[in-house]
């Protein structure tokens, strides 16, 4: 079975400036948005349904022109990714196994590729796509980005997406420090975000878990996780992964 899943960082115009001093939400605020960014609120999902993660290398690719400006910001932002998931993550200029597709096009034909996925796509700042296999491994998967935004939109573009291909399929609440807010989003990784990243590749999340126990095993990670960072003066030193998710699971994804 194979499952496509289209998402997007939405124009919404919002006043509020970002908070400078960036320290972690509170333990029950990390968890309920961190079910929020699981699972897409908009779409029905069953107590079973798989949550979505990578198990393989992340293999990206950069397409179109101007597309190589963005090589230096976009690694600096894998190797963040690598260090929390534990997933290792390559960018290139040409990949013929790549498995994740970084596209900048053309205003006309990005209007049309948004307006056949969604329904107002004059507000679709930027999307993305994801192709599953049957237990929830990720397989591949694309973002969209128009070629003509300023620097700062495309930075939090890159972010807001590739969490998005990470395997969040959902967006926190307005109120939330994350790049998955929609609006007046952050360029560059939360402490929020490190954390709820680094929680959902953590081992202990097994595929095939129903959300119940998921959550329930989050909230343990997510605490220790927050009280270690509250502690340190390192985040990132504490949030990085030394165990990955494929040490727990012999069997190969599904093709
Ligand atoms: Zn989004």
């Amino acid at each position: 079975m194979t499952r496509f899943a289209a998402v997007a960082f939405l124009l919404i115009l919002a006043a509020s400036p970002a908070t400078a001093q960036d320290r972690p939400a509170t333990a029950s605020t990390l968890q309920r948005n961190f079910e929020a960014m699981v699972f897409d609120a908009t779409v029905e999902v069953l107590p079973w349904s798989p949550f979505r993660r990578w198990r393989e290398e992340v293999r990206a690719v950069l397409i179109g022109e101007g597309s190589e400006a963005f090589a230096p910001h976009l690694r600096a932002l894998f190797g963040e990714f690598e260090a929390l998931t534990g997933i290792r993550f390559t960018l290139s200029e040409s990949d013929s196994a790549a498995t994740v597709e970084i596209v900048f096009a053309r205003r006309d034909w990005y209007l049309g590729a948004a307006a056949r996925s969604f329904t107002e796509p004059e507000r679709v700042q930027c999307f993305s796509n994801t192709v599953m296999g049957g237990q929830g491994w990720m397989l591949s998967g694309f973002v969209v980005i128009p070629d003509d935004l300023p620097r700062r939109e495309v930075e939090v573009c890159l972010a807001h997406e590739m969490m998005h291909i990470l395997g969040f399929s959902g967006h926190p609440s307005r109120t939330f420090s994350s790049v998955l807010r929609n609006g007046n989003a952050p360029s560059a990784l939360t402490i929020n975000d490190r954390i709820l990243l680094r929680a959902f590749y953590d081992p202990e999340l097994r595929a095939g878990m129903l959300h119940e126990e998921m959550f329930a095993a989050s909230q343990r990670i997510l605490r220790t996780l927050r009280d270690a960072v509250m502690r340190s003066d390192d985040a990132m030193a504490v949030l990085t992964q030394r165990r990955r998710v494929n040490d727990w699971l012999p069997d190969a994804p599904p093709a």
